[in-house]
Order: C-alpha cells, then sequence, then structure tokens
C-alpha cells in the first residue's frame, strides 16, 4: 500500500476533456486575473492533489491558524500558506470588483484560462506576521520574504477548478499524484522514499539516497526535484533534470528509482518548509521522506536540525528519515557522517556547491568522488544556471 493521501481523500479539481470546451466559453464573461506564477504553480498542485487536502486558496481563518499552530482548521498538520494574492493595478482594480459567491477567472501570462476560483472571501494578509511566521525573519535579504513583498495586498480565497494545466518546460517529466501513485502500482513498490532536490547532484546527495535504497523498510526511491520559478544564478530546470537523468542512468538501478519533476515555488522555510514538503511528498503516494541536514535552509535563518525535530511534534502519515551531514572524508577513503567518521574537519573534502560550480566554471578537473562524469558534463555545458 501507498501512502494514504494527507486528510485521507486525494483531492482532485481538474475538469474533464469534455467540460473544458464548455468551460472556455463561459470564462469568457467572467472577471479576469492573471497571478504570479507562484500562485499559479499551486493552483495546480491544489487541483491535482498534492496539496490535500486543500481544495483551494486559504481564507483568513485558515491562514491565520496554519500561521499560528501549523495546523489547519480540522487540525490537520500544514505549515505552509498558500494564498491567492495576484500583484499590480490591473488585478486590483478586478479584486475591487468582485465579491464573495462571484466566480473569477484565472488566466496565465499568455491569457489561457487556467482556473476557475470560486470566491469564499476577499481579505487582506498581515505580510510582516506571514514572512515571521513562516520564515522566521522580515528581512528582504531572504528570497521568500521579498516575494511577500511583492504580493497584492488583497488574497482571494475559495476552491477551484483547473482548466488546464500549466504550459511547463519541464512537460512530460511532470507527473500528478494519481500518476506516481499508478505507477508505483504497476512497478510493485509499496514503501517508496522520496528524495526532495532543487540541484543536480553530488556524491554527498548519492550518498543519502543509497543509504535509503538500503533500508529494509523502502522498496523504492522517487526523486523529485523542485523545479518552479528560477532565482538569478539557479541551476535550470532542465539541467537540473539532465543531470538527474546521468546518475539514475548510469548509477540507480531503474527497478527502484524513479525521476519526476515537481514545479512549485521553492519556500526556504527550514523546518516548515521540510514539513510541508514531506507532507506533498505522502500526497504523491511516498512512505518516508528524506531529511537531510538543513533542508530548505537559506543563509544562516535555521537551526540546520529544525528541520528533524519538526516531525517530532507533527506526526504525519510519512516517515521522516532523518539524516546528518555527509561528506567525503580522505582519511576514511568514503562518504561519512559524525556518526561514522571520526576524524577532523580539516580531512574533509570540499564538496560544496559553490566549490563545485568554481571548478566547473574554470575548466578545472573535479574528482569522481565528488561529481559523476556524466553530471559534470552537463553542468560543464555554457548558459547552465539562469543569468
Ligand atoms: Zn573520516
Amino acid at each position: 500500500m501507498t501512502a494514504p493521501p494527507h486528510g485521507g481523500r486525494l483531492v482532485q479539481r481538474e475538469l474533464s476533456e469534455s467540460d473544458r470546451a464548455r468551460r472556455d466559453s463561459e470564462l469568457a464573461h467572467l472577471p479576469k486575473i492573471r497571478p504570479a506564477i507562484d500562485d499559479l504553480y499551486d493552483a495546480e498542485q491544489i487541483a491535482t492533489g498534492a496539496y490535500s487536502p486543500l481544495e483551494g486558496f486559504m481564507d483568513r481563518a485558515t491562514f491565520e491558524r496554519v500561521l499560528a499552530t501549523n495546523r489547519l482548521p480540522n487540525d490537520l498538520p500544514w505549515s505552509m500558506p498558500i494564498l491567492l494574492t495576484p500583484p499590480g493595478p490591473e488585478n486590483a482594480a478586478t479584486i475591487a470588483g468582485v465579491k464573495p459567491g462571484d466566480d473569477v477567472a484565472i488566466l496565465d501570462d499568455m491569457g489561457r484560462f487556467i482556473a476557475v476560483l470560486h470566491l469564499s472571501e476577499k481579505f487582506t494578509p498581515d505580510r510582516a506576521a506571514w514572512a515571521k511566521a513562516t520564515y522566521g525573519t522580515n528581512e528582504v535579504q531572504h528570497p521568500n520574504v521579498a516575494d511577500i513583498q511583492a504580493t497584492g495586498d488583497v488574497a482571494l480565497a475559495g476552491k477551484i477548478d483547473l482548466v488546464r494545466r500549466l504550459d511547463l518546460p519541464t512537460g512530460t517529466d511532470e507527473m500528478t499524484p494519481v500518476d506516481t501513485r499508478a505507477f508505483f502500482e504497476k512497478k510493485g513498490w509499496k514503501r517508496v522514499a522520496a528524495y526532495q532536490c532543487r540541484n543536480p547532484p553530488h556524491t554527498a546527495h548519492e550518498y543519502l539516497q543509497r543509504l535509503t535504497l538500503e533500508r529494509d523498510d523502502v522498496d523504492a526511491l522517487l526523486i523529485h526535484p523542485v523545479v518552479g520559478r528560477l532565482k538569478k544564478g539557479d541551476y535550470r530546470p532542465d539541467v537540473i533534470l539532465e543531470s538527474y537523468r546521468a546518475l539514475v542512468k548510469n548509477y540507480h538501478s531503474p527497478d527502484r528509482v524513479h525521476l519526476a519533476a515537481f514545479s512549485i515555488t521553492m519556500r526556504y522555510a527550514g523546518p516548515k518548509a521540510a514539513l510541508f514538503l514531506a507532507i506533498v511528498r505522502q500526497n504523491f503516494g511516498c512512505t518516508s521522506y528524506i531529511v537531510g541536514r538543513d533542508q530548505a535552509g537559506v543563509g544562516k535563518y535555521y537551526d540546520p536540525y529544525a528541520c528533524h525535530k519538526i516531525f517530532d511534534e507533527y506526526p504525519l502519515g510519512i516517515q521522516a528519515l532523518r539524516y546528518d551531514e555527509a561528506w567525503l572524508c580522505k582519511r576514511c577513503g568514503w562518504m561519512a557522517t559524525m556518526k561514522t567518521c571520526p576524524h577532523p574537519a580539516s580531512d574533509r573534502v570540499d564538496t560544496s556547491q559553490t566549490r563545485i560550480r568554481k571548478a566547473l566554471s574554470d575548466g578545472q578537473p573535479l574528482p569522481a568522488e565528488i561529481l559523476r562524469p556524466e553530471v559534470a558534463e552537463i553542468l560543464r555545458q555554457p548558459n547552465v544556471t539562469q543569468g
């Protein structure tokens, strides 16, 4: 049995093919909003069940309860506000004219109908409280705090129906929870561990994947990189996926490892992000979730092990597999952690992204103990990151 969805039922709010044609003509007459891509990703994830039990964007009571308690009004753990806050004067004018009970058409930046919002409430979220409770700070140096500053003033709450999926560069690599659950069943995988990532893999990542595959309570691994909106300096989604494809093809068994893309905006909320990302993977059918050191951290905002501790406080239907930081130790001649290596930090090989990126951009060779050559080859291509 794959994991039951969070809350027991996989939400499905996607219109069928026949409904879609009818809907397009009806939608033409509705008030139209064009949210930021972050909210469009969320709309699709809500409708396809990745955010179960959410059926739409949060209202004020839900938003405030999540900030205060990391729980939904029905008491289920949930750590991330999911708000629809279309920015800009054009959206603001539309929003001023709609009221609860109205249907509102959600459009992408190409003007295509993506979803219908059944508006239940309009409210003004307290941005400072939102940032402080979720990210632990109000400093705009934090990328997601800057995002919150850029949102529209008014949040639109209500259930949504997805009219069509987003036109994403990751295309066929995307899988919905229905897709992954069917895939696991076809493969006969009952206990699947999810691996969250957002950078090309080096050997410390691969080490955690291998440790997980050695466990007797894990049948298989879903490598599930977050490939949403890009920040300057981020690896492009196709590069992340290509590099993982190279790793999976050359170093993992197709009978035990699968790669799928997951398009959402990354929230660097440390422990709260780890809890959220685990809940979501439960909805994809995974039974365990790998949590390394300082997962979803940025800068020095979070205790690197807070992302482990939060799982003690909020038990889920998915098991957290918590790992210490792993490194390559010159004396051990192997990957190691605090649990297995008695040597000082000076014996560790620097496997940081900073070093890897510098070596690649300088055309310097990298030992295979740090980066698989097939992965290095992909990362050596020009313009692998967003300029
Ligand atoms: Zn050692």
